[in-house]
């Protein structure tokens, strides 16, 4: 079946990129299932995942600098596979920055438009509105060498938007960044997306950093796109167990479902609820530590459940504390507890009974993994 045979497919929409049954093989090894994704227009879109899963191929085809060995990479509907690279609209940020040592910042930011043609007089006003966005207006004359680690990392960026592409790729741009400038790098950068308005594809290993930098994130593992969402659907509804522990510290409990009409009965080491969840064997149940608190004794909400468990550790982190806790007679599961450290004020050690109160809608099922 030829895709563009599909008249849905070949409408235009407020999709600006769409990846179509977009696969990769080297050779005999095929590194990339077919992905099917939408990037829209002015949205910052993270590909997450650890490394090698595939992250960077993905943004090298959109890029143009290797093609995809089949499906089809749509821009406004219209197909570029074999759109060069210096056609496509769109500029790529790398790791390494790239920048030109032998220039000065003014003259790496203004080579796009050099190359471009672009007469000299505009170039130079471009280049220093462009260096104002960046706050590097006053670093124009130094040479990279003479900059920081963040800095060069604005220039790079500053050389990437000048030529106001439509699309921006930046493939780990903040990975060789220490942590404190890295988190500041986080918010220059989402501030910067958010005022220019330009559609950016950003990669990522670091789940936190994919949080607080996103619009949508599609998650990556072994060459599958397994899930794309908000930070918030992602982070609460993982839909696969490489997602739930990918997220942070999502615990996981077994489950056994018993359909009585409509609804299913959920038994876990939470106890017996019902629940809409699936029906069928093989699923965990998911809540995330921070979804407990601790029962005060007093009335519950209609979906409020009361589990009891016996504290084994006690760790202060801090703004939150989080209680390592066991559930069921023999102790069998172990579950992690975080909740505000202000409201852990009593003088319970370990062995005590603690009381924890969750909701039906902050759990989510996911198929068990063999
Ligand atoms: P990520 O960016 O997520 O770390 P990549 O997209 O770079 O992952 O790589 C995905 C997989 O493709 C890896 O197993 C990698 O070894 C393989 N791969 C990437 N480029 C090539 C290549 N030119 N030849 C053979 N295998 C490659
Ligand atoms: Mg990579």
């Amino acid at each position: 079946m030829t895709v563009l045979a599909n008249p849905v497919l070949s409408t235009v929409t407020s999709d600006l990129i769409r990846l179509v049954g977009v696969t990769k093989s080297y050779g005999s090894i095929n590194v990339l299932k077919p992905v099917d994704l939408d990037i829209k227009d002015g949205e910052f879109l993270t590909i997450l995942g650890p490394s090698g899963s595939g992250k960077t191929t993905i943004l090298r085809m959109i890029g143009g600098f290797t093609a995809p060995t089949s499906g089809q990479i749509l821009l406004r509907g219209t197909d570029i596979v074999s759109l060069p690279i210096f056609k496509r609209p769109f500029n790529t940020v790398f790791q390494d920055y790239a920048l030109f040592p032998h220039m000065t910042v003014a003259s790496n930011v203004g080579y796009g438009l050099r190359i471009r043609r672009m007469p000299a007089d505009q170039i130079k006003a471009k280049v220093r509105a462009v260096l104002e966005t960046v706050n590097l207006a006053d670093k124009a004359d130094r040479y990279p060498a003479a900059l920081s680690g963040g800095q060069r990392q604005r220039v790079a960026l500053a050389r990437a938007i000048v030529c106001e592409p439509q699309v921006v790729l930046l493939d780990e741009p903040l990975a060789a960044l220490d942590a404190e400038l890295r988190r500041s790098m986080q918010e220059f950068l989402k501030d910067l997306q958010r005022r220019i308005r330009t559609t950016f594809v950003f990669i990522t290993h670091d789940q936190e950093e994919a949080i607080s930098m996103s619009d949508r994130i599609a998650v990556m593992d072994h060459g599958n796109l397994v899930q794309v969402g908000t930070p918030k659907e992602i982070y609460y509804r993982p839909k696969s167990e490489f997602v739930a522990k990918f997220f942070g510290e999502n615990n996981l409990l077994p489950t056994i479902t018993d359909s009585q009409g409509g609804a299913s009965m959920i038994e876990s080491p939470l106890g017996r609820h019902v629940s809409p969840g699936p029906k069928g064997k093989g699923f965990q149940l998911a809540i995330r530590p921070e979804s407990f608190s601790l029962h005060d004794g007093s009335e519950c909400k209609p979906d409020q459940q009361v589990t009891t468990a016996k504290l084994e550790g006690v760790t202060f982190l801090g703004p939150t504390t989080q209680l390592s806790l066991s559930l069921g007679a023999a102790a069998a599961h172990r579950i992690k507890v975080r909740i505000p450290t202000a409201l852990w004020t009593n003088n319970l050690g370990v062995g005590a009974e603690v009381s924890l109160r969750w909701s039906e809608s902050d759990i989510s099922f996911v198929p068990r993994e063999s």
